[in-house]
């Protein structure tokens, strides 16, 4: 018999289960026999608004320039982001989403042998790039409000670990942790470890701890931000970090030459500009959330008030309703894979697709 080449791979790559992203819209419209336009998708935290005109000018103006390799420097965005924070070109770092900078962060700092720490029901990405490594992932549990328990987290830490992963807000969960927690966590963080800081969903969060001041203090940390979310541009593929020049430096020399496309560059710079369009995505998902809350108290379904551009609520049987709103061409995310199968997510959207997602829910819950 024909050996099989999966006998000699990796066996941290082996023992790892793919991230499951949302499901496509696409997919679901050939499965359905649907129209693409017939399908509602609030799966994967994108801004229903769409991309800033900016980013897509922007990219129009760049397309017949894509036969040459862009700066791999990425000169113009780097610039703009050292400007916006008040930190040296140095310090900044940029990405194919910031997923791509967290992994670049655990090519720099993990191996076997070495622990990364991180709170329960956390994004999946880490698990995974952490295994990949052949560390060690230790969760901590949260606090009975969900938000991260960041003296629990300052316990587990060891002489081997070497990232701790804060998510603010966080994602699935929605919750925030405050400046005051943070401070203490900080000012008994060993020099070991390398603190991220991951803000994906910070343009949401109504109060915006200040993480830069422990850039700045020169600490161990890097703020992740991301493209994907309220700016609207998930499909590109974007995201930066704002560190130390050290750190910045670990992470330039993990990457590959031309980790941010040209396209991914011009529509980020144009997007930093546009501070209306993001003003008007918050403001669709704080209605969107209101929208969304008042449903779910009158059918007195528990959920967990958000601080990102998603809701997490208690169905039960996460999977069947997903299943079942999946097949009224609804597509929302289940939480198996997250250790909350009683729960599904939804990402707020634009106020009629909010409502149709409402109608299906309803529906599939009985509760109409
Ligand atoms: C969406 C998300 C990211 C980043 O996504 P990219 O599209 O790779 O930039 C990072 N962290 C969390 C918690 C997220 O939810």
């Amino acid at each position: 018999m024909k050996s099989s080449i999966t006998q000699y791979a990796n066996p941290y790559v082996l023992d790892l289960v793919a991230y499951q992203p949302g499901k496509p819209i696409e997919e679901t419209a050939r499965e359905l026999g649907l129209a693409p336009g017939d399908i509602v998708k609030l799966a994967s935290n994108e801004n229903s608004l769409g991309p800033s005109p900016l980013a897509i000018k922007a990219m129009q103006d760049a397309a017949s320039g894509v036969h040459i390799y862009p700066d791999g420097a990425s000169y113009v965005l780097r610039s703009k982001l050292a400007d916006r924070f008040g930190v040296d070109f140095v310090q900044t770092v940029v990405g194919s989403g910031s997923s791509e900078i967290i992994e670049l962060l655990c090519h720099a700092c993990l191996h076997e042998g070495i622990e990364l720490v991180a709170a329960k029901h956390g994004f999946s990405m880490y698990p995974i790039m952490c295994k990949l490594f052949g560390a060690r992932y230790v969760e901590v549990d949260n606090k009975p409000d969900w938000s991260h328990d960041l003296k629990g987290m300052l316990q587990a830490i060891t002489p081997q670990t070497r990232l701790v992963f804060i998510t603010n807000p966080t994602n699935p969960l929605g919750t925030m942790v405050y400046q005051e927690e943070m401070d203490s966590f900080m000012e008994q963080v060993p020099e070991h470890v390398i603190v991220a800081f991951d803000e994906a969903y910070i343009d949401f969060a109504d109060v915006k701890p200040d993480t830069l001041k422990y850039v700045k203090q020169g600490k161990n940390v890097i703020i992740l931000r991301t493209f994907s979310k309220a700016y609207g541009l998930a499909g590109l593929r974007a995201g930066y970090g704002i560190t130390t020049p050290e750190i910045a430096d670990l992470l330039n020399k993990a990457r590959t030459p031309f980790n941010m496309n040209l396209m991914a560059q011009v529509a980020t710079a144009a997007a930093l500009d546009d501070d209306a369009h993001l003003a008007a995505s918050v403001h669709m998902v704080n209605e969107g959330k209101k929208q969304f809350y008042s449903a779910f108290e009158r059918w007195n379904i528990d959920y967990i008030p958000s601080h990102g551009n998603f809701i997490l609520v208690k169905t039960g049987q996460g999977r069947n309703v997903f299943n079942a709103c999946l097949a009224k061409g609804v597509i929302l995310r289940h939480m198996d894979g997250y250790g909350l199968p009683d729960y599904i997510r939804i990402t707020v959207g634009s106020k009629p697709e909010n409502a149709r997602c409402l109608a299906v829910l309803g529906e599939v819950l009985g509760v109409n």
